[in-house]
This record gives C-alpha cells, structure tokens and sequence, in this order.
C-alpha cells in the first residue's frame, strides 16, 4: 500500500469547486441542508452521531497498528448559510476540528491516515474557504489546514456509517460568525496542547541522546531540509516543491560531509513536518558547529536568479529581505502550530539572544560559501549575502544560515535544481566553505 504522506495545497484561485456531485451520496450530502430534498429523503444513512471528543490519534510515540486508515474523497460544499466539509474514510476515526486565530484557521486532526483524494475539491474561493492543505504533521497523525477567508464557528464531527457503497463519511460545517465571537472560540484544545508540548519534549530529549558523545573531535554539521509534510513551502514553475528539492540537497550534502570525516546530524530525513522552534532545539541539544538550513526562494519577477544566503538581523531588513522572512517563518502556521506565548519562535527576545560571535561566524560562513557557490552556479544579482528575522537562525550558540538554493520561480533555476549534477556541485561548494571554516588555522598558529 502506498502511503501518501505528502502535503497537497489546493488553492482557490485554481477553478471553480467540481460539479460532480450531484449524482452521488456524497453529493447529495453536500446539498442535504437548506435544499428542498432534506438529509431524510436523499440520503439511506444511519442518523450521524457525535464523534466521542477523546484525543485523535495515539498516543506520543505510539507506532500506528496495522494498514492505515484511506481518506477515500472529500468535498467542500459552499452554501449560503455554511460551508460543508463531508471526508469519506475506510474506517472510523476519532477527528477533531477546532479554530485557530491570526493567521484565521481551522484545524481537523486525526490519526495517521492514507490520503487518496483522486481529484481534491477547489474551493471557489468566494466562501468561507481561502485555501485548504493536508497531509502528516507528525509521526501518529495527520491533519487538514484551512485557510479561512471570514471568521466561522465550527461545528461538532458527524459521522455517518457506511451506505450505498460509501465508507464513513464525517461532517464538519462551518457557519459564518463574528470577529469577536471568532476570537473568542479560536484556540487549541486543552489536551491537544499538551499533546503538542509533550512531542516537543520527546522530540527534544531524542536529539539530546542521539548527540554524540562530547571529545570525539569530529566537527558536528546540522543540516535543515526546509518545509516538509503539510507544509511544501514554495512550488516551482515546473512543479519541483521546495520541500522535496531541500530534502534532496539536504540527503546529498550529507553525505559528502560524512564522507570527509564530520558528524552530520539532518533535522529531517523523509517527508514530514518539524516545527521551526524543534529544528533550532536539535541543533543545540547536538551542540552544533554549524547549522545550515536549505531553501528556495520565490520572486513575482520571474526573471530574479541566483543562489543567496542569509543571517540573522534583528529585524532591520529591506522590504524583500522581511517579505522572506514572513514567507519562511509561517511554516508553523501553515501547519496548525501553537504559536501562543512562549511559543512562538519570533519572539525578538530570542533574537537579541543570538550573541555577537556566534553571528561573526555564521557571516563568516557565508562569505566563504557564496565564494564558493560563485564557482559553481549563479548568484544573486545583487548583494547575495542578506539578511533577515529567520526563526530557525536564533540559536545564541550556533552559527547558523539559510540557504536559498535558488528561485523556483525562474525557468532556469527550477529546471537546474532539479538535476542531480548541479545538487552535487553545490553540495561540494558548500561542503568546501564548512572545510574552510573548520580547517582553518587560528590566529595563534598564523603568528608563530
Ligand atoms: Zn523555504
């Protein structure tokens, strides 16, 4: 069984939602209310129940049992006084939606789940629903993001048994509601929360023990695949997503590391999602030498080019420099985190952390791989050393970059970062620049 554990983005702009649906019971469903043929007369289903309000998906760590549960179909209905989400799932899960606030989300969790939506719905855009996403968000669950275009209240999950050949199909429906009472219902559950902060801790304490041991005298690299699960990051021109691409380069830049002779440690080694704030605590907990995130950018002038790198600012960026730093820092929230607080990885407190060494030498970093890069392929046109507010930079103690690899956005680009021959030459300039960093003698030795 393949499990597609991928994030798929459907966006509203992309047609008008599929009009398929009026000869199934699904579709039927979906104009059951606020129609003259009520869910009575269309539809043979047992009555819908309410979902048992328990935790979705196992518990933190739990392996999923057995062949997991296909998320079959979906549509999204859009009505005058709701929007109408019916999921069609080969077995019954416990699902849990709730409301997010700043960006206006609604989140629905549930347990690890197979996704073969053969054509997902598109929403018309002129509902509730802006955009939608879905896919793993980590091990033991699975989730849909909705972007939402007006504040909505959420209704409880139905679930209908299976009839007529369909599987079981659950229900959500989102009313229209006002900013206030939005603002007032928006918010992660209790037990989710800390569902989240105890995977956190897990996540946390893994890295820690996985650090390898202090004297070993290999220099560690912590390598950062942008993006990841439910959250692609950019899509190319030709379709390449920058998760896969960072993936990719991530995988082999390991490797040349490995092969001369460093620890490398990879916040990611498949296609699934790490919130920001972790991938800056596995770079600590493995005492890091250097943290290097890998990207690409996106530019709505098709014809920008070029690799850049980026440091860390403490916020005085130009307006492209900052328009990057809100594209890569929303990776949370494109993924339903809870950025309430404490949490939230932009705090400018830990900005101003990050001390003035650990910043001369992530820009001495980045010096000596942007010469490196030179050699190999292009830069960006203008200064290719930038800086920004990134949220996966703020370690006080590791010198730490973001490489954008190139613009996805440009025909060129997007079609050589898709080679394998250019990802192996920039794994190698770069690789260069860390030799560089390491290797090179201290200014005691120089003076002797
Ligand atoms: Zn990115």
């Amino acid at each position: 069984m393949r499990v597609l554990a991928g994030f798929f983005l459907v966006s509203a702009l992309l047609g008008p939602l599929a009009a398929d649906g009026a000869d199934d019971a699904i579709g039927r469903l979906m104009h059951a209310q606020g129609s003259s043929d009520g869910p009575a007369k269309s539809l043979p289903v047992a009555p819908p129940r309410p979902i048992p309000q328990t935790v979705a998906g196992p518990s933190v760590g739990a392996a999923p049992q057995g062949p997991l549960p296909i998320v079959m179909s979906a549509r999204i209905g859009e009505h005058q006084d709701r929007t109408r989400l019916v999921i069609e799932l080969s077995d019954p899960v416990n699902l849990r939606a709730f409301a997010l606030a700043g960006p206006d989300r609604v989140v629905i969790d549930m347990p690890e789940v197979s996704w073969r939506l053969g054509s997902p719905p598109r929403p018309s855009g002129f509902g509730a629903v802006k955009s939608y996403r879905y896919g793993q968000f980590r091990a033991g669950n699975s989730r849909m993001v909705i972007d939402l275009n007006q504040p909505v209240s959420v209704s409880d999950a139905l679930v209908i048994s299976p009839s007529a050949g369909f599987g079981y199909r659950v229900v959500i429906d989102l009313f229209p509601t006002t900013r206030p009472k939005f603002d007032a219902q928006a918010g992660w559950p209790a037990d989710l929360k800390k569902r989240e902060s105890d995977a956190e801790r897990l996540a946390a304490l893994i890295a820690a023990q996985q650090a390898p041991p202090a004297g070993s005298g290999k220099r560690i690299v912590v390598l950062d695949p942008g993006h990841g699960g439910l959250d692609s990051g950019t899509i190319g021109v030709n379709g390449l997503m920058e998760k896969d691409l960072a993936l990719a380069e991530g995988l082999k830049l390991a490797r040349t590391l490995r092969q001369r002779g460093y620890t490398v440690v990879l916040t990611r080694t498949n296609d699934s999602f790490i919130p920001l704030r972790q991938r800056v605590a596995i770079a600590r907990a493995n005492k890091a030498d250097i943290f290097i995130a890998l990207h690409a950018d996106s530019n709505p002038d098709p014809e920008t080019t070029g690799t850049s790198i980026y440091t860390l600012n403490d916020g005085r960026s130009d307006r492209e420099a900052s328009a990057l730093a809100r594209r890569e820092n929303q990776s949370d929230a494109i993924a339903g985190v809870d950025l309430s607080g404490e949490n939230n990885p932009v705090a400018p407190i830990l900005i101003g952390l990050a001390q003035r060494d650990t910043r001369n030498k992530s820009s001495e970093f980045a010096t000596n791989a942007l010469h490196n890069l030179g050699q190999v392929t292009d830069l960006l046109a203008r200064s290719p050393h930038r800086s920004a507010s990134l949220a996966v930079l703020v370690a006080p103690d590791v010198p730490a970059v973001l490489v954008e690899l190139g613009y996805l956005s440009n025909n060129g680009d997007a079609a050589q970062m898709n080679t394998d021959s250019w990802r192996a030459k920039v794994a190698d300039a770069i690789a260069d620049a860390v030799d560089t960093q390491f290797v090179r003698p201290s200014p005691a030795q120089v003076s002797r």
